[in-house]
């Protein structure tokens, strides 16, 4: 571990160099307002290793909207309410298809291809949701992420849920489309009170990457010893971030970067080393799939230098 921190301090600020010279830095997501305000030369990275130690560098201490990194958290719950009854109602194959596309849905019957896509994302929502209110569920994702940070003060931003919900007219056509074919319990109103408070999330690279450590080592939770999930379990959350994670843009990450990863449109990237590091990478300005075009380099780079990959 040594090693491994000193090379740490040595290739970190060569990434923060590398990236500061970068023009080219992608386009920040447009359609939730309030994201399309943030500012595109915004950049962190926090490493968490399995001692707990924690090497930062750039924006790790600035909060930003988690968005679709928030359904790792999500899946974690909802496999742990219906352990493998979750893949009756939800595929585990990557879809090919952008983010919160409709068209699989609707050949496939209403089963979405997997967890990561929006479609499934929603699907995994009601099963938190079941028959509680929403506001119960939305506060039972929210402590959850605080507890595997351990930081109490992990929040929602109010004004990126309220933009979301308001401007969410392809997740309501989701949600009907679910609705319409028996995959949806609730309400889609109630479902997507849900997810659109989910995907608001705010963290730094800090916590986010504290928040992900119990993938790094077999379901346990370095900060405070508890098991959170059983290895096996950990272990195929992994193999879906590796295949899913990136929508269809996964394929490019995988070839690239080389280990488990989850994006979401705020430019966050959440990153496993299995047995070695969590990392969260934030960049607001996205490529063309809706990735973080820097936060995608910096991990190339970093796992490039470090030999991180899980092949
Ligand atoms: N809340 C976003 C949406 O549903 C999440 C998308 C993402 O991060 O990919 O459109």
């Amino acid at each position: 571990l040594a090693d491994v921190k000193f090379r740490l301090s040595e290739v970190l600020p060569q990434i923060a160099a590398h990236l500061s010279q970068r023009s080219e830095r992608g386009q920040v997501a447009q359609y939730i307002p309030p994201l399309a305000r943030i500012d595109p030369g915004k950049f962190g990275m926090a490493i968490v290793l399995n001692d707990n130690s924690v090497h930062a560098i750039g924006d790790a201490q600035e909060a930003f909207s988690i968005q679709s990194i928030s359904k790792v958290f999500a899946l974690t719950l909802a496999l742990g309410k219906l352990g493998d009854g979750l893949w009756r109602r939800v595929g585990r194959e990557p879809s090919g298809d952008a983010f919160n596309s409709i068209v699989l849905l609707e050949h496939e019957k209403g089963i979405p291809r997997n967890p990561f896509i929006n479609a499934g994302a929603i699907v995994t929502s009601d099963v938190l949701l079941a028959s509680h209110e929403p506001r119960e569920t939305i506060g039972e994702i929210l402590r959850f992420v605080q507890f595997l940070a351990e930081d109490s003060d992990i929040s929602i931003d109010p004004f990126v849920a309220q933009a979301e919900t308001a401007t969410g007219f392809g997740n309501f056509a989701l949600a009907n489309l679910l609705k319409a074919n028996g995959n949806l319990q609730n309400l889609p109103e109630q479902v997507l009170g849900v997810y659109h408070h989910q995907c608001s999330i705010a963290m730094t690279c800090r916590q986010l990457a504290q928040a992900g450590a119990f993938l790094v080592s077999e379901g346990r939770n370095p900060l405070n010893g508890f098991q959170i999930v059983a290895p096996e379990r950990a272990r195929r959350i992994n193999a879906l971030m590796m295949t899913c994670g990136h929508y269809n843009g996964s394929g490019d990450f995988a070839y690239r970067v080389g280990v488990p990863a989850k994006s979401g449109v705020g430019g966050g990237v959440l990153a496993i080393v299995p047995r070695i590091a969590s990392i969260a990478v934030w960049s607001p300005g996205l490529n063309q799939h809706g990735n973080s075009l820097l936060g995608t380099e910096a991990l190339e780079m970093l796992c490039k230098e470090m030999r991180w990959s899980v092949f």
